[in-house]
């Protein structure tokens, strides 16, 4: 298996979809390669860090627009009509 392989089976890999052939061919080479190892700690991370985004799903962003800028922008739609 080399680095690339190791890319391509990664999602398969850390959602426990590669069959045990597969599976062991895998961590062989990352007891080998320790570039793999980092790749797939920052991927990890990088997963984590997505999911940590999404936490509360109740919590919107604020919606409430401030009129002035609403008026502003209104302003200047009108301003560039024909
Ligand atoms: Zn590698």
């Amino acid at each position: 298996m080399t680095c690339r392989d190791v890319e391509h089976f990664l999602l398969a890999y850390l959602e426990d979809r590669l069959d045990w052939a597969k599976r062991i061919v895998f961590r062989m080479h990352l007891m080998m390669c320790d570039e793999c190892v980092a790749y797939i700690a920052k991927y990890e991370a990088a997963v984590a860090l997505g999911k940590a985004a999404f936490v509360d799903p109740a919590a919107d962003a604020t919606t409430e627009v401030p009129l002035d800028l609403v008026r502003a922008i209104m302003a200047a739609r009108d301003a560039t009509r024909p």
